[in-house]
């Protein structure tokens, strides 16, 4: 599946739709979930072009995936969730119901998340 230029983290990406920025820099945006499922709910994203994590861990840089998880947990820390505890969490798919097909990482924490429940249904 190639990458779908009008999805909607790529709007954001262009300034076309607003979000509620929680860090940038020149390869990564970080922002609220516009529906969040936990008090923190933030989600990162790579500036470039990928579908999904299939598509970032085969093609992005080693360098592009190292800085974007070591961002990933700096980005958690400054939420304050790093102590409490937070859950990571990436839908790959129709199967794990990725419904934003630009590559992403959910932040979700501030509350207790039950054993074995995922980005939604929590
Ligand atoms: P998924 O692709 O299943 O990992 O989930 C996509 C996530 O993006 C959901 O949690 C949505 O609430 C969130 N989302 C969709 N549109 C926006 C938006 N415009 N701004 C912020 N978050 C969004």
């Amino acid at each position: 599946m190639g990458y779908d230029n009008d999805n909607i983290f790529a709007k954001i990406l262009r300034g076309d739709i607003p979000n509620k920025t929680v860090y940038e820099d020149d390869a990564i945006l970080a922002f609220h979930d516009i529906a969040p499922k936990t008090p923190i709910h933030v989600l990162v994203i790579p500036k470039g072009a990928y579908v999904d994590m299939d598509d970032f861990s085969a093609n992005a840089s080693a360098d592009e995936i190292g800085r974007f998880f070591a961002k990933a947990g700096e980005i958690a820390r400054d939420l304050g969730v790093a102590e409490s505890g937070y859950r990571l969490v990436t839908n790959n798919g129709e199967n794990a119901g990725q419904i934003v097909p630009h590559f992403h990482v959910h932040i979700m924490g501030g509350q207790k998340i039950k054993e074995g429940s995922m980005a939604r249904g929590l």
